[in-house]
């Protein structure tokens, strides 16, 4: 599916009477507990009017800091990953529900660093997904193509797959606790960006892969994000297509200003 959008057609706008916008930072494995708790503190103000989700991804042991940090404000916290067992001989897991008891609500999954450096894969992110739904978190999936795949020109096919592969199992009625994120594995940490044309087509992709399982309607209601050296200077362009509905914000995540800068992007 090719989108040939005008520059005029370029700036509608998401519907926000259909979906919320969700910008999410992916803080990956940085912070210690004080400085995650400094971080927040500087982020809170900056975001307090947003009219967008506000989100931070933490590592696991910043959770208690961001928690109690972000207590009375409109942050919430992600985790970066989740086992989908309840407990048992899992050395060095933390299962889904452990999160969930800890007040942590939503959880990064699938993560291009996790397939590449940690063994994830479509199945095991298919687990991870349905144990984090199954414990009541929401769970943000990531999905998106290597360089070589995009040369070849099986973006749409394998991100369409991706997705199936990911939510097999999810009911209509869990799709309100799925975000999709799509991030070019090409794009995460290198400062290359999708086009906004580009990041629209894949997420537009990924819409309708939804629709094919899940009927129009509920596609429509469901967020789906583009991540990948997305920052203060590019996220308004990004965020203005109608089928990107918010951000996976790696980088740009760790700087409070040009965090609150793409917050203030899908507050528009
Ligand atoms: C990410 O880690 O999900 C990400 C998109 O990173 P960056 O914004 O740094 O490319």
């Amino acid at each position: 599916m090719l989108w040939t959008l005008s520059s005029n057609e370029r700036l509608v706008y998401m519907n926000k009477n259909l979906r919320s916008a969700v910008i999410a930072g992916n803080w990956k494995m940085n912070k210690t507990p004080d400085e995650a708790t400094a971080l927040i503190n500087e982020i809170k103000p900056l975001v307090a009017d947003a009219g967008c989700k506000v989100i931070v991804g933490v590592p696991f042991i910043d959770i208690p800091a961001a928690l109690e940090a972000t207590k009375g404000s409109n942050i919430a916290v992600s985790a970066q990953n989740c086992y989908w067992k309840e407990s048992g001989a899992f050395t060095g897991e933390v299962s889904a529900k452990m999160l969930k008891t800890m007040g942590v609500e939503y959880c990064i999954l699938g993560h291009s660093e996790r397939r590449t450096y940690f063994g994830d894969t479509d199945a095991t992110v298919n687990q991870r997904t349905l144990g984090a739904i199954e414990a009541g978190l929401t769970a943000i999936v990531c999905v998106g193509e290597t360089l070589s795949q995009r040369e070849q020109g099986i973006t749409n096919e394998l991100v369409a797959m991706q997705t199936k592969i990911a939510l097999g199992g999810v009911s209509a009625e869990q799709l309100s606790q799925i975000i999709i994120a799509y991030e070019p594995v090409w794009a995460i940490g290198t400062g290359k960006t999708a086009t906004a044309e580009q990041a629209n087509e894949v997420c537009a992709v990924i819409r309708a892969t939804l629709a094919e399982i899940y009927g129009r309607e509920a596609a429509d209601g469901v967020t789906i994000q583009y991540g990948g050296s997305m920052n203060a200077g590019n996220a308004e362009e990004l965020l203005a297509q109608p089928d990107v509905d918010g951000g996976l914000i790696g980088g740009a995540s760790l700087k409070a200003p040009d965090f609150a800068k793409i917050v203030e992007a899908a507050s528009k």
